[in-house]
């Protein structure tokens, strides 16, 4: 049995939400983010229609140098480290997009070097567009890039996963994990649908508790996400 532990971005390894940020940086964040709450439209077409408000002041050296101004939790490094030292497989998984999660996970150094699952914005020369290669159709979750099928695409179905994130893109993801780090919308996900999780303010505090469970390898699977990976594989 291996354990596997992935990570959401916005606002779990970056302190503020740099997707929205990047929005309302380059483009009209608002009304269409309402819209999206409201039901009006998914992810997908949200980042479409987002990006195609986008101004000439976006280029991938603009992105990249706003990027390099967000802030990241200050225990992300310790965190991404320590996984590497007891061997456990670490990957990024984001409904944001590479521009931004790419230059910022370098600046957490060599050692943070893990996969990311993300959406992408390709330029052309001189616009973005946005692309989604972890869609799906098979998952009902609020994503364009579903965290769901990242995570079982890396793992056996009785592999222990550890998740660790802060909003509403982490639903599918948590439904199918053992061991949930949870704070902001998805504690709330996780009270309402009854998914035992730890709450946790920064990434700091996720390792203290993970450093404590790996000294009494006391990692458990927790039986309902076992069924709902098993559900998800066969329904594959
Ligand atoms: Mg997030
Ligand atoms: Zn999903």
């Amino acid at each position: 049995m291996a354990i596997h532990a992935f990570i959401d971005f916005d606002g779990t390894v970056s302190q503020q939400d740099v997707g929205d940020e990047l929005i309302r940086t380059f483009g009209a964040f608002e009304p269409l983010h309402s819209e999206l709450l409201a039901g009006r439209m998914n992810v997908a077409e949200y980042y479409q229609r987002a990006v195609s408000t986008f101004t000439d002041q976006a280029t991938p050296e603009s992105v990249e140098a706003f990027a390099r101004l967000q802030q990241l939790d200050a225990g992300a490094k310790a965190l991404i480290a320590w996984f590497a030292s007891v061997d456990i497989p670490c990957a990024i998984v984001s409904d944001g997009f590479d521009t931004y999660i790419t230059p910022l996970m370098s600046q957490l150094g060599n050692g943070c070097n893990v996969p990311v699952f993300c959406n992408k914005l390709v330029w052309n020369g001189s616009a973005f567009t946005p692309l989604f290669p972890g869609a799906t159709e098979s998952c009902s979750c609020f994503c364009a890039s579903c965290k769901r099928n990242a995570i079982l695409t890396n793992i056996a179905v009785d592999d222990i996963v550890i998740y660790i994130g802060d909003g509403r893109s982490d639903a599918c993801a948590v439904q199918h994990a053992d061991v949930v780090f949870a704070k902001g919308t998805l504690a709330a996900y996780c009270t309402a649908q009854g998914i035992p999780y730890h709450h946790y303010r920064t990434l700091s505090d996720v390792l203290i508790i993970l450093q404590t469970t790996y000294k009494h390898l006391d990692f458990r699977p927790r039986r309902q996400a076992f069924l709902a990976r098993k559900h998800a594989f066969e329904v594959e």
